[in-house]
């Protein structure tokens, strides 16, 4: 696991401390060991996990500001917001998630991790975007697997300070971005760019959108009622 994580990595242009390499290595561990029980991933073969989930996570590194604040909202087993901490120790880091038993292995991963700066909640996106303390606190939201981008924009830009940015993992892009035009307007968001990058060994392009929040979300957003998803903006 080492080795190849170090290689893989590597290759990818990226060289990780020793002190990174053990807390990648414990994160997969741990993975391995909750995954019997509760839920968390389908990939666990240990090149996989380190392409699919380590990398790609990180991706987007360079983009972050120093010391930055971040939220990532639906990141499940801690994807893509864990690997960017682990990563980037400087970022303040806030993980979210509906379901309570991957909250609680991801506060048992902080935990061993030694993670400092970095907070786990159990909560939808949608009751906790309207709560003063994280309305519009954040530098950076990142999202993956969470929702197409209509839906996405209105759980996670409510959360981002005007002049910071959404950061949304995408495989497939071109339909989603049309779609989300109108809510992007509506929300305060407006694209910047996108990053693609091809994951090592065949595994697929991975697109990275960046939208930058120009202007205050309306307080009637995000609806709640599971509106974001069932009538998309
Ligand atoms: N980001 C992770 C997990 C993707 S699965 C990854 O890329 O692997 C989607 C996750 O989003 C699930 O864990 C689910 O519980 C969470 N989720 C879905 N809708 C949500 C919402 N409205 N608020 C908070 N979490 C949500």
């Amino acid at each position: 696991m080492q080795q190849k994580l170090i290689q893989i990595f590597n290759s990818a242009g990226i060289n990780l401390t020793t002190m990174q390499v053990a807390q990648f290595e414990n994160y997969y561990n741990l993975i391995i060991d909750y995954n019997s029980r509760i839920n968390l991933t389908a990939i666990t073969e240990p090149v996989d996990v380190i392409i699919k989930h380590f990398l790609d996570s990180v991706l987007p590194y360079k983009e972050l500001q120093e010391n930055a604040t971040i939220i990532d909202v639906g990141t499940g087993a801690g994807f893509p917001l864990i690997p960017l901490k682990i990563l980037r120790p400087d970022l303040k880091v806030t993980l979210v998630d509906a379901l309570n038993k991957r909250v609680n292995f991801l506060k048992e991963v902080v935990s061993d991790l030694k993670l400092d700066n970095t907070t786990c909640i159990h909560s939808r996106a949608e009751d906790l975007a309207i709560k003063l303390d994280y309305r519009q606190k954040f530098d950076y939201c990142v999202a993956r697997a969470v929702a197409k981008l209509n839906t996405l924009s209105e759980l996670t830009l409510p959360f981002v300070k005007v002049g910071g940015k959404l950061i949304a993992y995408k495989s497939d892009i071109s339909e989603e971005l049309d779609s989300a035009s109108n809510a992007l307007s509506i929300l305060g968001g407006n694209l910047e760019k996108i990053l693609s990058f091809e994951l090592p060994q065949n595994m697929g392009t991975r697109n990275i959108i960046v939208i930058k929040k120009v202007s205050d979300t309306p307080t009637k957003y995000p609806r709640g009622a599971n509106k974001p998803k069932s009538n998309p903006l």
